[in-house]
C-alpha cells in the first residue's frame, strides 16, 4: 500500500541537488533535492557498503544510479539504516529495499511509523521561521509500511554491517531518531538531530548557506529531548558531521558551531511559538 509519504513530489530543491560529495574516503553523501542520503563504504566495483536514509519521494532511480556509479552493477548494499522515518528520509525506501532485497534497520521507537501502525504528528506551519516552514503544511506525515523488512537496531549500540560504528538514540525531532558515530575518525551522521542549513528559510535551503542549526522546526515535537540530543552529540566531539540537510561540516567550524548551538539552544533552535512548544508529546 503506497501513501502520500512515498508518492507526492515535493516541489522544493537546492543547488546541491544531484551532487555527490565526500566527507571521507568511505563516507559520501548525495543530495536529493534538499535531503542527503549517505553511502558508507569505499567506492569500487563489488565493495561492501551500506545506505543511510533513502531520500525524497520519487527519487529511487537517482539514488540507485548513484549507488551503481560508486559500487558497481548488481552490488546492492548490505542494509539500509535510518536516522528516522520522516517522508524526506524514506521517500524511496520501500522501492529500493524491494529492488535490492535488503533489510532495513531503525530505532525500535521509530518502528510504528515504518510498519503502518502510526503516523507522525502533523507538521507545524505556525512555527516562526519563514516561507519554507509555512509551506510545511504540504509535507506528508503519514508513516509507511515496510512489513517484515524493518528491524530494530541492536540494543547494544552496534550497527549491523558497520563493525566500527555505534548508534546513539537522539530523540526530540522524532521519538526514535538516531545518529551514527565512528570513534576512529570521529565521523558523525547526525540525521536531523541538528542540521547545517537553516531549514525554515527557503532562501538558505535553496542556496545551501552553511549555518549550524537545530532540528527542522516544523517537524520537531519535543524540544527538551532535542536539546539533550544535541548535548549528547557535542560530548562525542565529532570531527566531521554529515547532517540530513546541508553540507558536511568539519574541524573548528563544527566544534564551535556545536558549542554555540548547545549554549544558545533556546535562541538558535527553539521557535518562539508553535503548536509543539508547550504541549510536549510523551516521548
Ligand atoms: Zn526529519
Ligand atoms: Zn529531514
Amino acid at each position: 500500500m503506497e501513501n502520500s509519504s512515498e508518492k507526492r513530489f515535493i516541489p522544493v530543491t537546492s543547488i546541491a541537488s544531484g551532487k555527490l560529495q565526500s566527507a571521507s574516503a568511505d563516507v559520501h553523501y548525495f543530495t536529493v533535492q534538499i535531503v542527503n542520503v549517505c553511502f558508507i563504504g569505499v567506492p569500487g566495483e563489488g565493495n561492501d557498503w551500506v545506505l543511510i536514509d533513502a531520500g525524497m519521494p520519487r527519487s529511487k532511480e537517482k539514488v540507485a544510479e548513484e549507488a551503481e556509479a560508486l559500487f558497481g552493477k548488481n552490488n546492492p548494499p548490505k542494509a539500509i539504516l535510518l536516522t528516522h522515518g520522516h517522508f524526506d528520509h524514506v521517500g524511496a525506501l520501500r522501492e529500493l529495499a524491494e529492488e535490492w532485497q535488503v533489510e532495513v534497520y531503525a530505532h525500535e521507537r521509530e518502528l510504528p511509523f515504518l510498519t503502518g501502525a502510526d503516523d507522525y504528528p502533523e507538521p507545524d506551519p505556525t512555527v516562526d521561521g519563514g516561507l519554507l516552514a509555512k509551506s510545511a503544511a504540504i509535507y506528508p506525515n503519514e508513516g509507511i509500511d515496510l512489513g517484515a523488512r524493518v528491524h530494530p537496531l541492536p540494543m547494544d549500540g552496534s550497527v549491523p554491517h558497520l563493525a566500527d560504528w555505534k548508534w546513539f538514540h537522539t530523540p526530540g525531532h522524532t521519538q526514535g531518531h538516531v545518529s551514527f558515530f565512528r570513534e576512529s575518525d570521529r565521523m558523525l551522521i547526525a540525521g536531523d538531530a541538528f542540521v547545517t542549513v537553516k531549514q525554515e528559510s527557503l532562501y538558505k535551503v535553496v542556496t545551501q548557506k552553511k549555518e549550524i542549526s537545530g532540528p527542522p522546526r516544523y517537524l520537531t515535537t519535543n524540544w527538551e529531548a532535542a536539546r539533550s540530543s544535541v548535548e549528547l552529540l557535542q560530548r562525542l566531539q565529532p570531527n566531521i558531521a554529515v547532517t540530513g540537510h546541508g553540507k558536511s561540516m568539519a574541524g573548528k567550524e563544527l566544534t564551535e558551531g556545536l558549542q554555540m548551538l548547545v549554549k544558545e539552544f533556546a535562541a538558535i533552535a527553539v521557535p518562539e511559538h508553535g503548536r509543539y512548544l508547550n504541549k510536549q508529546k510523551d516521548q
